[in-house]
């Protein structure tokens, strides 16, 4: 049975791993010669994680495993087909694991920030940090990218880090508890916080607010949400708000699944988070329902465990804290062991495919 897996991250790499050996014939379309992980990026970003820690090469996972990388960007469907730069591959079945890409909101001059998303972003941040050695740093967006990098700076960097929030308290997608426990965690650091302020443009050397103020800035970080590429918008699959919507099989539609960051997976009420760990165990269970599939078997439902009203997250504040979040539970003071604990699980995601 042959598989097309679209995207190499997270999602689509573990895919393959879990599948692999058996009755699946892989191609995996990915443009980067090697799978990164972005849950290091904000410790990349203060010196703290190396390239070789985030990084694995993809051509000798793909051998091992005796999967074929075609390294090129996917364009459309086209039947049972995927349309590539230069080439075409084609499936029985085809996963679409492509990730997110960075949402401005067509705010002025955000697109001109620095951002951590992809690796080659945050390279190009962390040659300004070591370059430019900036005394202002602003973050803009307190989700779960934002307050580890401002974090990881303030403990990294004789800087001053101020994070910028639209919404009335950081980390608005938890819990109160884990807002207020963060708050402390970043005023701990040194880490000024703006609530409540909206951003309204971004010039070279300073930020624009909403109530006409403005602070002056040497670097302006933007982590302030991610959107649907424009691969994903092209695909002529149901969506909900602009992700590829999946039933409770992870299917979008016939012959197409789509996981991770790309999919909206909403199942019995529980709308999935854009997470590394919802992203894995989507690919694990679309892993077994292939070779299910593959050996005449009927698939199982998929359920969600890390969802929006229900977090799980291990949140790094930098080398020696960090904060472990399940559901309305948060656990209570920063502590090392959960750094570490966080520590190992992303570098031990990595060496899986070395
Ligand atoms: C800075 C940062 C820190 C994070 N920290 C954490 C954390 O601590 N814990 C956690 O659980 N989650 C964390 N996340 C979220 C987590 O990294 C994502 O949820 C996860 O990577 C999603 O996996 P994915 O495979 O869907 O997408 P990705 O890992 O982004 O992979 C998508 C892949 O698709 C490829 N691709 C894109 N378009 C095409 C195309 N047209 N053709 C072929 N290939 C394509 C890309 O090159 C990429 O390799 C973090 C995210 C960021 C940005």
């Amino acid at each position: 049975m042959k598989v097309a897996v679209i995207g190499g991250g997270v999602a689509g790499a573990e895919l393959i791993r879990v599948a692999s050996p058996g009755p699946l014939e892989f191609t995996l379309i990915e443009p980067k010669r090697q799978i990164e992980l972005q849950a290091l990026y904000p410790e990349y970003l203060g010196g703290l994680a190396r390239i070789q820690e985030l990084t694995a090469p993809l051509k000798p996972f793909c051998e091992r495993v005796g999967a074929a990388h075609v390294q090129e960007k996917a364009l459309r469907l086209e039947g049972k087909a995927v349309v590539c730069e230069k080439s075409k591959v084609e499936f029985d079945y085809v996963v679409v694991a492509t990730g997110a890409t960075q949402n401005y909101f067509g705010i002025k001059g955000a697109e001109n920030t620095f951002s951590i998303n992809t690796l080659e972003d945050t390279k190009k941040a962390r040659r300004f940090v070591e370059d430019a050695n900036p005394e202002r740093i602003m973050i803009m967006g307190s989700g779960l990218t934002g307050v580890e990098a401002a974090c990881i700076l303030a403990e990294s960097l004789d800087a001053s880090i101020y994070i910028i929030e639209a919404r009335d308290g950081v980390l608005p997608q938890f819990s109160p508890q884990t807002s207020q426990l963060m708050e402390k965690a970043l005023s701990k650091k040194g880490v000024n916080i703006l609530t409540s302020t909206q951003v309204c443009e971004v010039k070279e050397d300073c930020i624009l607010f909403g109530d006409g103020t403005c602070l002056d800035c040497d670097m302006a970080i933007w982590t302030a949400g991610v959107k649907p590429s424009q691969f994903v918008q092209d695909l002529m699959l149901p969506k909900k708000n602009g992700w590829i919507l999946v039933d409770s099989y992870l299917i979008a539609q016939d012959n197409i699944f789509a996981m991770g960051d790309c999919a909206w997976v909403e199942i019995d009420g529980k709308l999935a988070t854009k997470t590394g760990l919802e992203a894995e165990r989507q690919a694990k269970h679309i892993a077994r329902s292939l070779t299910r599939l593959a050996e005449g078997k009927p698939m199982e439902k998929y359920s969600v465990r890390a969802s929006t009203d229900s977090q799980v997250a291990l949140i790094s504040l930098g080398c020696d804290c960090a904060v472990g979040v399940v559901g309305k539970m948060c656990i209570g003071a920063p502590t090392r062991l959960i750094y570490s604990l966080k520590s190992l699980i992303d570098k031990s995601f990595i060496k899986r495919f070395k």
